[in-house]
């Protein structure tokens, strides 16, 4: 009898970074993470996510904390694993497109700090806003992964992943992901698209998703039976819900297959026992909502991602319109065909859902229209993959609007060197202009919190957000 070929499935570790920015608002300290990182580097994982996404943005705003320190931490505890962080393309870690030359820089003091996987995507899936960052990543020899914002929709068929997908890999990535962030990847869908994408290119595929349509573990079974090679997990307390399926399940299901990961089970459960405690504080003190923790089957309704369903609770909430909810949840779709049918992630998400929130409360669509509506409409974060309403332009940005069609970072102008100047007189290592790149306030907050620890005084520092500090 023919031997069944073995194709063991890799994992990547996700519960130092998107399992803890999914279910607790990316609350967890470097401090709680740091002692069991000898444990996991013996794993055997693929990579563990730990870094960027929202990470560097809550490190510098809640937790004080500086994102690059704990970077520096994770590579001196991390011997044998690969370290994998989450970028934005063009817009790094933040919420606009930069320049080149920043983005270049963050790449080259990301991976001099100790990072070796670079999972880059794109709000709009557009290739062009992934270039630059690919190319630095290629440069600084790490492993540049393009993820591809998975979403629905009449455009996205099955020829467009595939055809996305052929250009990533002509385009120099080491491998492509395919990132679901709100849960949408049914499992028979998967068997569909990992088996078109294995057969159209050679590049190792990776697949990405959350819990929160309750799908999730089902998806990957299937994923993996069509050949996916490597999954996203989360070790079991900070598992399911808006976050990942759970490590140690996926691993004991494949158990004695041929995709049998060789991960030891008793190592896994001691790391179990060592982040349950920290899981149940965080339910204790309300940081962890329990309700994260259920099936959210709106999510499959509405195609709104976890974060973004608690994002628009909370603008309601501040403008005591929260009888509104539903009529928003509707208006986000109009308004996601509206601006082209563009996937809903980080910095979409939040533009779409914004202007939906707009367009109920004032009682007229588009009365008011946001900055980052404008330049979405503009052209200004790429291309989409439908034409916008022609309607909403005109009302939007008048009769003969300014409209860009170039890859939108060949219009921004080089800003390392004032950027550098501005915040000069805080500068303590190389990294501050990038964390002064992407958060100007916040990071001059930070600098001055830093200062006054170092001298000993107390800190005054002007929490000016502190308005958007979850409970
Ligand atoms: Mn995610």
């Amino acid at each position: 009898m023919a031997e069944i070929q073995k194709k063991p499935v890799k994992i990547t570790e996700t519960i130092l970074r998107d399992a803890h920015q999914s279910l607790i608002a990316t609350r967890m300290t470097t401090e709680q993470m740091l002692p069991i990182i000898d444990k996991m580097d013996k794993v055997g994982y693929h990579s563990v996510e730990c870094w960027g996404g929202a990470t560097f943005d809550a490190s510098l705003r809640f937790l004080k904390e500086d994102p690059w320190d704990r970077l520096r931490k994770f590579r001196d505890g991390f011997k044998n694993t690969k370290l994998q962080m989450l970028f934005r393309g063009q817009n790094i870690l933040g919420y606009r497109p930069y320049a080149d030359d920043v983005v270049e820089y963050f790449v080259q003091k990301s991976v001099a700090n100790g990072i070796d996987i670079i999972r880059i995507f794109d709000c709009m899936n557009d290739l062009r806003n992934l270039q630059t960052a690919v190319k630095a990543a290629n440069k600084e020899k790490a492993d540049a992964q393009v993820a591809l914002s998975y979403t629905l929709g009449d455009a996205y068929t099955m020829d467009y992943w595939v055809d996305i997908a052929k250009r990533i890999e002509d385009m120099g990535a080491n491998s492509i992901c395919i990132k679901d962030m709100a849960g949408l990847l049914l499992p028979y869908e998967a068997t569909e698209l990992i088996g078109a994408l294995k057969e159209a290119v050679d590049l190792p595929i990776q697949l990405h998703t959350h819990y929160t349509s309750g799908v999730a573990s089902m998806t990957y079974l299937k994923a993996v039976e069509a050949g996916v090679d490597v999954i996203d997990t989360a070790m079991s307390p900070f598992a399911l819900g808006t976050s990942q399926p759970a490590t140690e399940v996926m691993v004991e299901t494949f158990r004695g297959t041929p995709y049998d990961t060789g991960l030891d089970q008793k190592l896994l459960a001691e790391i179990a026992d060592y982040f349950r405690p920290i899981r149940d504080e965080a339910l204790d003190s309300g940081l962890l909502n329990p309700k994260n923790l259920g099936v959210n089957i709106k999510t499959l309704l509405y195609q709104v991602p976890g974060g973004m369903l608690s994002n628009l609770t909370s603008q309601l909430k501040e403008q005591g319109a929260e009888d509104k909810y539903y009529e928003v949840l509707e208006e986000v779709p109009r308004v996601r065909k509206d601006l082209g049918e563009p996937p809903l992630v980080t910095p979409s998400s939040q533009i779409v859902g914004t202007q939906a929130v707009f367009n109920v409360l004032m009682g007229e669509r588009y009365k008011m229209a946001t900055k980052e509506t404008k330049d979405v409409l503009s052209g200004k974060y790429g291309a989409t993959v439908k034409p916008f309403n022609p309607d909403v332009v005109k009302k939007v940005l008048g009769d003969n609007p300014e409209v860009i069609t170039c890859r939108p970072a060949d219009l921004i102008p080089d800003e390392l060197d004032t950027l550098r100047k501005e915040c000069e007189q805080w500068i303590q290592q190389d990294e501050d202009v990038l964390t002064y790149a992407l958060f100007p306030q916040v990071a001059v907050d930070f600098f001055k919190y830093r200062e006054a620890q170092q001298t000993k005084i107390d800190p005054v520092v002007a929490d000016t957000e502190s308005g958007s500090y979850p409970v």
